[in-house]
């Protein structure tokens, strides 16, 4: 057993499962491969050409298992992939843990196929290797125009003829000197684009790239606009290329001469040094130029190819030019100086390769902070609305960092540049030595300086100004938190009843500062006689008022304790006034979630009341730490646990309203309506009020909108989005109407007069998110998706989405569970419920297999990696497989089974009974007995296995007969058999209890 390993999960040493997988996958794949790269090499005689194409072999692997995705695509793709991971996916896809632990690798028909195929290839590439070989010295070319190969004979007996040797000036002026460097680097240039290994690199990623291209912010089997910046983000497939053309060609122009054995030749010429360093210094950047310009070639073809034609030329060669550029450059700089110290080019290239993989791989090893790890550092993301944000600071900081140790190291290349015939290194450092006077010394000690000084700044910045914690340090202060804070978890606090807030949001300076009031009320029924006030790390500032003394006060945590001079009674209550803004922002850090447009913060960033949480998870760490178990939420049974909803732990139903301030070119809102809007200065002012109660949860955005507008009876809808963005505003219209529709028609009214989505970048994540009668909506999520209507189109997600959120307003706004096992079962599972009823309405029932069948096949999938935390659909633990996934699929196929409206009745009579309702809340029992309430004692059964266990149905079709009857028609017999395979839990693993049953299956013929 290797130390450091965790015993409890590894399983005992099996030979045999070793075995399986080297006779079964390893061998025949290794015969293939090698006979495929034995071909290669055999007949281009270039080593290089092999290298290149096992690459080749991993992309195409890549590609096919990429091919697995899609459901429908799994049987193709395991019989063709060379590797045999798609035909052992094939029966291995859905295994759990458990099975995963126990069983051998299952031999298969397919994957019996797919070895077979797989040898076979294998055979035949050898035999046509064979058959083809010839002992011929020159390598196989491939040529259009066939070429004369008659033999020349030369006649050298003619007699002599006087020749005129031109007469050769020489000329070492400095403007000669770079027309020099730009000749030759032409020269080198051009051996590398005419070389095997660019041409087939450029090939494959090319290849690749228009995968990715295709494959492209895919959402739901729906593609997105082809926007510039999605072009670009598929461009990132080629950075693997650049550098391993970079570390490739360093290598080969370095010691090209020796290689040809024309060093000394070149040797002796009067060119300088720092020439023919830099002139293949020059080809690289030439090569790599090229390819970065591929990018942009192939990204605006694809865009050309989709009709799409707002081509953003100077944001391609701005990003691509300005940005991605100078870290090509960097790692050319060092492999220069790797190429150079090293006499051997494999060698070199070994290392180079080494080091790209290797430093990422630093932070395991305990090196966290990016300045110690060559060209790291933070990248940049790019969103329509946002540019670049303030991302490019850092970015530049630490390029200018790196790429001036780069060209430290690049002096270095030139001083052991390689010239004449040195015998040791010994012999190079002294001649470095001789080389190391004139301007070399100073340039040396300014790019030092540039990385000393640019250095010291970001250290100063991450660790000195504002601490670094790494994260094992985090780990125990987490671990540190729990033992101190969470003995007052279950200590009495008042509830917060109404929230008065302004918020100032500054877009230009991207900072942000806001003060407020809440009202508590002690809605307890014992005395409460201190305050447990959890804040963030902004700057703030508190003031209750009545007398409190502060009696704890912790920096690290944010949390604070205060005692009240009174006691707080029951029914009593007590204001805290408080102010919080943001710590300044620096060249490195930005303290605030402002940006400059399409800002989005919520309401984390106030204060709150009570411990909340946020302990370690994993037990095998605690128990390192000597913490008990994690317990998993309370279940819904457990009636002590119902005071809290599961969104906020300090509050009931509030009041709400905001005023909010922006620069005068933006719009600024939160939830409620707006009462009042005026211009002060360069400001401008919004204030919103919320006529009826909502969850303590709210949010605030910014930007420079444009607002589509509409109506659904008396309910103003409303879309802030950014101009270029208006694709799809029908369609989220459209959802918005249906939602609103299906929603107060099955289950209750709406309880607000406007409904609004609000775009956001990208860059601050890529989902939607309901509020009271606000919906931030991420641009990345529906804006821009390129939705096909047609049969064979995917689902359009931009109308899906916005009728899920919708729903929320219903399934969270108006119901919401309590903070125990199964509540989001209440808010998810039925927002998606009306989400797929609303598309069954406008697409038809026969579109809804796609989407089902992906759903059923994510939840299949994604339970695979759970360890412990599986539950059935009404005890879940929040993850989200089940309760969008698995949730989604049950109450679409109850409503099949019970009648939709059958089932709408039940919902709406529950939904009635718990809206708005003060704790104790609502559970997932309450609700499931509703059910169970329209439920016929013949499918009883269904709640069992849909809401109480974890059922999985085996449904297999045994044999079919058909024969034509005389009218025409066709009798079908079918033999069945379907298996119900309960899980059961039991302590770690899961175990599976399986039966034949009778089940109502409809069927479709
Ligand atoms: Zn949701």
């Amino acid at each position: 057993m290797l130390p450091g390993t965790n015993q409890e999960i590894v399983n005992p040493f099996d030979l045999k499962s070793y075995l399986d997988v080297y006779y079964i996958v390893i061998l025949p794949n290794l015969f293939l491969y090698s006979s495929i790269i034995f071909g290669v090499v055999t007949f281009t005689r270039n080593v290089y050409v092999g290298f290149v194409s096992v690459i080749l072999i991993v992309i195409i692997e890549g590609l096919l298992q990429g091919l697995s995705s899609n459901p429908d695509n799994r049987f193709l793709a395991a019989l063709l992939d060379p590797s045999g991971n798609s035909a052992v996916a094939y029966y291995t896809r859905y295994w759990t843990v458990s099975e995963q632990n126990e069983l051998y690798l299952p031999l298969g028909e397919l994957l019996i196929y797919n070895r077979l195929i797989i040898t076979s290839l294998g055979l035949i590439t050898l035999f046509s290797i064979y058959k083809a070989f010839s002992f011929s010295q020159n390598a196989f070319t491939f040529s259009f125009s066939k070429k004369d190969s008659k033999r020349m004979i030369k006649n050298n007996f003619g007699g002599i003829t006087k020749v005129n040797l031109p007469k050769i000036t020489i000329d070492f002026s400095f403007k000669n000197d770079i027309k020099k460097l730009w000749d030759l680097s032409n020269i080198d240039f051009l051996f590398i684009v005419k070389s095997w290994p660019f041409i087939i690199i450029v090939i494959i990623s090319l290849l690749i790239n228009l995968v990715g291209l295709s494959e492209l912010g895919n959402v739901f089997g729906t593609p997105t606009y082809p926007r510039t910046w999605k072009m670009l983000q598929a461009g990132v497939t080629f950075t693997l290329f650049i550098n391993i053309c970079t570390f490739l060609y360093a290598g080969n122009l370095l010691h090209r001469s020796r290689v040809a054995n024309v060093n000394q030749l070149i040797d002796t010429t009067p060119t300088p040094n720092w020439i023919l360093l830099g002139s293949k210094f020059l080809a690289i950047i030439k090569m790599q130029l090229i390819l970065v310009s591929l990018v942009m070639i192939s990204g605006i073809l694809f865009q050309i190819y989709n009709g799409y034609y707002d081509f953003e030329i100077g944001h391609y060669l701005y990003e691509l030019i300005g940005l991605s550029m100078i870290s090509y450059v960097i790692w050319a700089l060092l492999a220069f100086l790797i190429q150079t110290l090293i006499t051997d080019r494999y060698v070199g290239l070994f290392i180079m390769i080494l080091l790209f993989i290797g430093i990422p791989l630093l932070g395991a090893a305990g090196v966290e902070q990016s300045i110690f790890k060559y060209n790291a550092g933070t990248g940049y993301a790019y969103s329509d609305m946002n540019g670049y944000g303030s991302s490019l600071n850092r970015y530049f900081l630490y390029k200018i960092y790196w790429l001036s140790l780069g060209l430290a190291f690049y002096i270095l290349a030139y001083l052991f540049y390689f010239r004449g015939l040195p015998s040791n290194f010994k012999e190079r450092i002294s001649i470095a030595n001789s080389r190391f006077k004139g301007k070399y010394p100073k340039f040396l000690a300014l790019f030092m300086l540039i990385f000393l000084s640019s250095g010291g700044y970001i250290y100063y910045e991450t660790n000195i100004l504002n601490e670094r914690t790494s994260s094992k340090e985090r780990e125990l202060q987490t671990v540190e938190w729990e033992k101190k804070y969470k003995k007052y978890e279950n200590y009495d606090q008042p509830r917060i009843v109404s929230v008065k807030v302004d918020v100032n949001l500054f877009p230009k300076t991207l900072d942000a500062d806001a003060s407020g009031t809440y009202v508590m009320v002690n809605k307890t029924s014992n005395v409460i006689d201190s305050l447990f006030l959890n804040h963030g790390s902004s700057i703030s500032t508190f003031k209750f008022n009545k007398e409190t003394d502060l009696v704890l006060e912790d920096t690290l945590y944010n949390f604070d304790i205060y005692k009240l001079k009174q006691a707080l009674n029951p029914g009593d209550s007590i204001n805290l006034f408080f102010t919080v803004k943001n710590k300044p922002n620096t060249m490195i850090r930005n303290n605030s979630s402002v940006v400059s447009n399409g800002t989005f913060l919520n309401n984390s960033a106030f204060p709150s009341f009570g411990y909340p949480g946020g302990e370690l998870r994993d037990d095998k760490t605690r128990e390192k730490y000597d913490l008990p178990p994690n317990k998993l939420k309370p279940f819904p049974s457990d009636s002590t646990a119902l005071g809290n909803t599961y969104i906020s732990k300090d509050a009931d139903w509030i009041d709400f309203e905001a005023t909010v301030s922006t620069s005068k070119d933006q719009i600024a809102i939160a939830p409620g309506y707006l009462q009042k809007e005026w211009i002060e200065g360069d400001r401008r002012y919004f204030n919103y009020k919320m006529d009826s109660k909502i969850l303590n949860f709210y949010a605030f955005n910014s930007g420079k909108y444009e607002v589509a507008k509409d109506k659904w009876n008396d309910v103003n809808l409303e879309i802030y989005y950014h101009k270029d963005h208006d694709y799809n505003l029908d369609r989220m219209m459209k959802g918005m109407k249906a939602a609103l529709d299906y929603c107060s028609t099955n289950f209750s009214p709406y309880q607000h007069k406007q409904l609004r989505i609000i775009e956001f970048p990208r860059t601050a994540g890529g989902f939607a998110q309901s509020f009271p009668n606000t919906v931030p909506f991420s641009e990345d999520i529906g804006f821009i998706a390129k939705v096909d209507d047609s049969e064979e189109g995917g689902n359009d997600y931009s109308f899906f989405v916005t009728v899920h959120e919708v729903a929320h307003q219903w399934w969270a706004h108006q119901v919401i569970g309590a903070d125990v096992l199964g509540s989001t079962m209440l808010s998810e599972s039925l927002s998606e419920y009306v989400s797929l009823k609303v598309i069954e309405q406008v697409n038809g029932k026969k579109k809804m297999r796609k989407f089902l069948k992906r759903s059923l096949d994510e939840y299949l999938t994604s339970r695979t990696f759970e360890r412990k935390r599986e539950n059935a659909l009404m005890y879940n633990d929040g993850q989200g497989y089940i309760h969008y996934q698995k949730g989604s699929l049950i109450f679409y196929a109850l409503s099949d089974y019970i009648g939709e409206k059958t089932l709408n009745n039940a919902l709406s009579k529950y939904v009635k009974k718990v809206a708005f309702q003060e704790p104790p809340y609502t559970t997932s029992i309450d609700m499931v007995n509703h059910v169970k309430e329209v439920t016929p004692d013949s499918l009883n059964y269904l709640i069992k296995d849909m809401f109480e266990t974890i059922t999985l149905y085996q449904n297999r079709v045994v044999e079919t007969k058909s024969k034509k009857l005389d009218n025409g028609k066709y009798q079908v017999d079918m033999n069945l058999k379907s298996v119900s395979i309960e899980i059961m839990k039991r302590e770690e693993y899961f175990t599976e209890k399986k039966k034949e049953i009778q089940l109502l299956i409809k069927l479709m013929i």
